[in-house]
């Protein structure tokens, strides 16, 4: 058992993290249908969340732990798991493996045998309060921690879901997915009404193997834009085939090849996460490290507003850090309405926890990078760069972005669609 997590001599007590907390934050990924992209994802964010200058914990809550072999670990080269927390108490940090990137260390279920996963996703059943406290715990020791969920509603999503502050989902843009994401966020208001804490905040959705060749693809694109405004991201990841080979390199792609247009996604939707908190939760951060209040009546409840509100400052804007759902939307979903194309039930649900506007937010994020896949993206990936490499050259240049939001290529290497 080993844990490498530096602290880097920071004062973990008082100095604010890059969240401006005090604590991690923490956040699950989430969907209701498997193979969406919520490993891929959970560990090139947190890979990128680490280049970023984050300590970053990823907790794989999935025994069938996709997070381990993508961070190339056998299954052999494990020693000790959330099975330990769960049966012992044990904390994170003693169970948590250090990987190749300095700043992330990565925790499994370490439940590989069919009894061992029973007694796993057994103990999170029965003890999912012991889970949610040694997340509790770690929050001192990491900024950032990411949960990545098995697919639906089960007790390892639960757990995860009471544990986090807020939750990301993403979307398979080959799919319009809207009963599974009706599911999704119905699933999570209704859950929330029986947690304490009043349940995750909704982070945001974001879409994954994008490929703007497909009419579906776009169609997808606009419709959640529609639909969803605020809570969907701007930035999404296109389907490339150097974030499939991540499991084979038992590396994050954002590491091995960091230039690849899947690499750069994550490191927007990064960025884009950060812009979204700091530019809109300062409040939250000074008034709570864990911005979980309780439950307003309000259908949907921004959490720096709810922050803001705590801290008397009326005035002050909101707009992320998170949508809360509160329950008791069903009967806002007429049947009828479902079936109209993405504008009846889940377009009043969204209105919902938007507040009723859904609008994007023009002025949160540039909204050109949603765009720019969808326009000019290509599947040509440059040249496959080390991060060694990138590292040192980047070195000496300031990180330039070009108008499709990506930084370090020109025109020329996307081609155009017409
Ligand atoms: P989930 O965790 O939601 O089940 P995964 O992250 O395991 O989904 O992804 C499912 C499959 O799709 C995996 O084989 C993965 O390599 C592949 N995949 C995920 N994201 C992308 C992407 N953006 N482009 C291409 N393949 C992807
Ligand atoms: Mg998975």
């Amino acid at each position: 058992m080993h844990y490498a997590h530096d602290l880097d001599g920071r004062e973990e007590s008082s100095v604010p993290n890059p969240w401006g907390l005090l604590g991690a934050r923490v956040i699950s990924l989430v969907s209701q249908k498997g193979g969406v992209g919520k490993t891929t994802s959970t560990v090139n964010l947190g890979a990128a969340f680490a280049l970023s200058g984050h300590r970053v914990l990823v907790i794989g809550a999935d025994p069938q732990c996709g997070v381990s072999r993508s961070l190339g670990f056998a299954p052999e080269q494990l020693h000790g798991g959330l099975r330990e927390v769960l049966l012992s108490g044990m904390p994170l940090s003693d169970v948590a493996h250090a990987t190749s990137l300095d700043q992330l260390s990565m925790v499994v279920p370490d439940a590989w045998a069919l009894d061992e996963e029973r007694q796993y996703k057994d103990l999170m059943n029965r003890h999912a309060d012991a889970f949610v406290e040694a997340v509790d715990e770690a929050r001192a020791e990491w900024d950032t921690i990411l949960i990545d969920c098995p697919p639906g509603f089960g007790p390892e999503t639960r757990a995860a879901l009471a544990a986090s502050d807020a939750y990301l989902a993403p979307v398979q843009a080959e799919e319009l997915c809207r009963d599974s994401l009706r599911r999704l966020l119905e699933f999570i208001a209704e859950y929330s009404t029986t947690l304490p804490s009043g349940g995750p905040l909704l982070e945001g959705l974001f879409m994954t193997m994008t490929d703007h060749r497909t009419l579906m693809s776009r169609h997808v694109a606009a419709s959640l834009d529609t639909e969803f405004g605020t809570a969907l991201l701007d930035h999404s990841v296109p389907r490339t085939t150097r974030l499939a080979e991540m499991a084979l390199h038992g590396r994050p792609t954002v590491i091995y090849d960091r230039r690849s247009l899947g690499s750069r996604a994550y490191f927007d939707l990064v960025d884009e996460l950060m812009l979204r908190w700091l530019k809109d939760s300062d409040s939250v951060a000074r008034v709570s490290q864990k911005p979980l209040s309780p439950v307003t009546t309000d259908a949907v409840r921004p959490v720096a507003k709810a922050a803001a509100a705590a801290a008397g400052d009326s005035d002050s804007v909101f707009g992320s850090g998170g949508f809360r759902l509160d329950g008791d939307f069903d009967q806002d979903i007429d049947p009828q309405e479902e079936d109209d194309d993405m504008g009846g039930g889940l377009a009043r649900l969204l209105r919902d926890i938007t507040g009723g506007g859904a609008q994007p937010s023009a002025d949160v994020v540039d909204s050109a990078p949603r765009e720019a896949w969808a326009s000019s993206g290509s599947d040509a990936e440059p040249d496959m760069v080390s991060l060694d490499e990138l590292l040192d050259e980047e070195e000496g240049s300031s990180r330039e972005r070009n108008s499709e939001g990506y930084w370090g290529l020109g025109d020329d290497d996307y081609d155009t669609i017409n």
